[in-house]
């Protein structure tokens, strides 16, 4: 049987269309075997071991499921893997700092609740001189370090200066009990502190110290020492200059910045210091100084319930309230602060 024009046409057809629904079954599953979701839940596992060494790298886990809805992705018949992404990333970030043996979630059990307060508002102006490298700088320091840096001749005038004008070097507890027990201070009372606890503190800054009879507090990072870090003291130096009166605080365990962070992780970093101080020392961390003076009110309230007595800003001043402990300011001491301006610094009204 000849077909006609007519069914010619349709078989035509027919077959176009056969052909076309057949590219269209056989095209292969680009969206569900090369998609990137599949992926991703495993990358993000991989970040929950090392965070307890690099907790850095903890905001790209959170971060990264925002990339997910791509065109593609939302094109296919699969959109079901994408809720599943966030939970798993969430759970793996909380989960880490918990996973260290002993920051256990109830800071309130170290046993160091401070000066009770008499419930008195009172304020009072006090310099905290924050010195960093007590040397001088290398050849090819950059100006960072150069800014940090404080040489031993300037600061002998400068303690010489603080002797010989009248001045008191008193302790951090000594300002806690002023300020919220109305404990008497010593008239032009004056606390100099060093942070990040570099080794020329123990060479340079303590026998100049003892020199002129002054204590001062160090703010330790913990985890430097705890893996004896080379270019900062040792836990067996800290001893020696504990039994000698130098008095030390907490400058997290590795000099991260702790703005925005879970309550894990910051009970993670606020105990494992006072864990340290506890195992070494004998006792446990009463101040923090905050790392490159970067905090928000939830590292204040971590910390202060985790039995921190005050924490230490990097702002400018030497107005000091009960009512503000956690944000204690200080006068920074420069690589080119010269005698005059030392003077200045100490009588200012700020
Ligand atoms: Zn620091």
């Amino acid at each position: 049987m000849i077909p006609t024009k007519l069914q010619r046409q349709t078989l035509v057809l027919w077959l176009l269309g056969t052909l076309l629904m057949l590219t269209a079954c056989h095209r292969p599953p680009i969206s569900l075997s090369s998609n990137p979701i599949v992926a991703q839940p495993q990358e993000q596992s991989t970040i929950t071991h090392p965070t307890l060494d690099s907790p850095s790298a903890m905001p790209p886990a959170i971060a990264t499921p925002t990339k997910n809805p791509s065109p593609t992705a939302t094109a296919t018949s699969s959109p079901t893997p994408l809720p599943t992404v966030t939970p798993t990333a969430t759970s793996t970030v909380t989960a880490s700092p918990t996973a260290t043996p002993t920051a256990t979630a109830s800071p309130t059990a170290t046993p160091s609740p401070g000066p009770t307060p008499d419930g008195q508002k009172r304020a009072l102006q006090l310099p905290i001189l924050m010195y960093h490298y007590l040397s001088h700088p290398p050849a090819g320091a950059d100006k960072y370090r150069v800014d940090l840096s404080v040489t031993p001749e300037h600061f002998a005038q400068q303690l010489d200066y603080l002797a010989g004008a009248g001045y008191h070097v008193i302790t951090l507890d000594d300002l806690i009990y002023a300020l919220t027990r109305g404990r008497p201070l010593p008239s032009k009372p004056v606390i100099i502190t060093f942070d990040d606890g570099y080794e020329d503190f123990y060479r340079n800054a303590f026998p100049i110290l003892k020199a002129h009879h002054m204590t001062a507090t160090v703010f330790l990072i913990t985890d430097f020492l705890n893996n004896n870090r080379p270019g900062y003291m040792n836990w067996a130096q800290v001893k020696k200059l504990q039994q000698a009166g130098i008095k030390f605080g907490a400058h997290s365990r590795n000099h991260a910045d702790l703005r925005q962070r879970t309550t894990a992780y910051l009970v993670w970093q606020a105990l494992g210091c006072t864990e340290s101080f506890q195992a070494q020392l004998g006792e446990p961390a009463r101040y923090i100084a905050y790392p490159s003076g970067r905090y928000d009110q939830h590292v204040v309230d971590v910390f202060h319930s985790a039995g921190y007595w005050a924490g230490l800003t990097t702002r400018q001043g030497k107005w000091h309230s009960s009512g503000r402990l956690f944000d204690l300011r200080r006068v920074r001491m420069r690589f080119t602060t010269t005698l005059p301006q030392f003077i200045w610094l100490l009588e200012h009204d700020w």
